[in-house]
């Protein structure tokens, strides 16, 4: 076995893991890098997390706990920018990284967390020779997809993330779905896929008296209570989950929670999205069954999960979805989209339901079902408890991980110092945004241009 203790540079460019959670660019993938760095710091690792400055106080280095620290790096503004506009920043952040790296500690291997990070890895390990893992954490193909014009990214991403997964020694995929979009969309080479999912943190999550949570939230005891939980964007298809609550039985006493949001008050000026979903329900004729709560954290977070019936998410796609695991660990039912990362960790029949996605009367049958059985929702939500406590933990996660990491610094080792990385393809896809200039100057001697 393996037992040096690894130095880590985890890579996120706009997903702090000091952010709050729940606005429109704040979710998994904060939380990810946030477990992630903390179990391997507790296992014994260095960990250096890299992420944008985006606002004037954030300190240089933040000493999270022994072993963790979080890097503010300047790139662009020192203020919020929606991640759709950060790329033309991306140039400034390596440039800043690539410094860090110079003068500061000696990474053994570099976990960049998005496209725009993988970006900067690249970067890294043309420059410095360390090894380079990936996670998407979305991709912009299967993004566009689903969203066609209203997705705002540059038209560069889809060649950046291509050279990306061509160049990385390692993608992490989050599940058979995101692995096989990496093959089928990306040509993605299958030995240099690692599958590994996410995770949860069953101390965090845990079941506890419905009751008690009701009280705390001033939710009735009477009430079949639907809890949707995430971040407040179209994908997410909130609207499927109000419209099914229009299919279901008027006189039944239903209430959907749902809780996200840019604050923690449901503002609308703060969270569109929030005055969007309400209009639908005064469409569909049930904004008196629908709560909007807002963002939370920490305990009022997990008594939101504690005190729901059933736990409800159908995005239209999911690379992975964090918040089923973690309603599953407080012993909660799922019926969720049969898409992405939903499909893996909600077994059909056993831990929940998986229903098509934007179909709300599939979705309203299953709740009926679930109304209607009290005692099949409960055992489904036991099932859930155990299947993520088994397969789920971040601790497990990043033990899997640190296999991953091990083996290309093995690997590293055997191979020599030279990375010769072209620049991407000549396809007209660059533009001013794209660093070409710099990565052909700095492509390594020796190297293929
Ligand atoms: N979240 C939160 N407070 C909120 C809304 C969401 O802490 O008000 C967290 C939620 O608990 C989960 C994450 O944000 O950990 C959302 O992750 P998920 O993978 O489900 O969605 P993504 O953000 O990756 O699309």
């Amino acid at each position: 076995m393996d037992v040096r203790s690894l130095r880590i540079a985890l890579i996120s460019e706009h997903a702090s893991p000091l952010a709050a959670l729940g606005g429109v660019d704040a979710g998994g993938q904060n939380v990810y890098v946030a477990h992630l760095a903390r179990c391997l710091a507790r296992a014994g690792h260095r960990v250096d997390v890299f992420t944008r400055r985006d606002a004037p106080c954030a300190a240089g280095v933040v000493q999270v706990e022994p072993g963790m620290r979080v890097l503010h790096l300047d790139a662009g503004p020192a203020a919020p920018l929606p991640k759709e506009q950060l790329l033309p920043h991306m140039d400034a952040f390596g440039a800043a990284a690539l410094q860090r790296f110079r003068h500061g500690a000696r990474y053994d291997v570099v976990h960049a967390n998005f496209f725009m990070s993988g970006l900067v890895g690249l970067r890294l390990k043309q420059r410095l020779g360390i090894p380079l893992v990936v996670t998407f954490h979305a991709l912009g193909l299967v993004r566009r997809e689903h969203q066609g014009t209203a997705d705002g990214f540059p038209p560069e991403r889809e060649a950046i993330e291509r050279h990306i997964v061509r160049f990385a020694d390692r993608v992490v995929a989050e599940c058979p779905q995101d692995r096989s979009d990496l093959l089928r969309l990306y040509d993605a080479c299958a030995q240099r896929i690692a599958m590994v999912p996410c995770g949860v943190d069953p101390k965090q999550f845990a079941p506890g008296s419905k009751a008690q949570a009701r009280r705390a939230l001033g939710l009735r005891d009477d009430e079949f209570v639907v809890l949707q939980l995430g971040r407040m964007v179209p994908r997410k298809g909130v609207d499927t989950v109000i419209r099914a609550l229009a299919c279901m039985d008027p006189a039944a006493p239903v209430r959907l929670l749902v809780v996200g949001g840019s604050t923690s008050e449901p503002d609308e000026r703060a969270t569109p999205e929030i005055g969007r979903l309400r209009a639908v329900a005064r469409e569909c004729g049930v904004a008196e069954r629908v709560t909007f709560t807002g963002q939370r954290q920490g305990e009022a977070l997990r008594a939101c999960y504690v005190a729901a019936d059933v736990f409800v998410s159908t995005p239209w796609y999911e690379p992975f979805g964090i918040t089923p695991l973690e309603a599953m660990a407080c012993a909660r039912p799922v019926i969720g989209s049969a898409v992405g990362g939903i499909r893996y960790s909600v077994v059909h029949g056993v831990t929940g339901y998986l229903v098509p996605p934007r179909d709300p009367p599939a979705l309203a049958r299953r709740l009926e079902a679930l109304r209607a059985d009290p005692a099949h929702a409960e055992a489904l939500g036991r099932a859930g408890m155990r299947r993520v406590r088994s397969r789920f933990t971040w601790e497990r996660v990043a033990a899997e991980l640190l296999e991953v990491y091990r083996e290309v610094v093995r690997r590293r080792g055997r191979a020599g110092s030279a990375y010769p990385l072209p620049p991407m393809a000549a396809d007209g896809a660059r533009s001013a945004a794209w660093p070409a200039r710099r990565a052909a100057s700095e492509r390594l001697p020796g190297a293929r241009a």
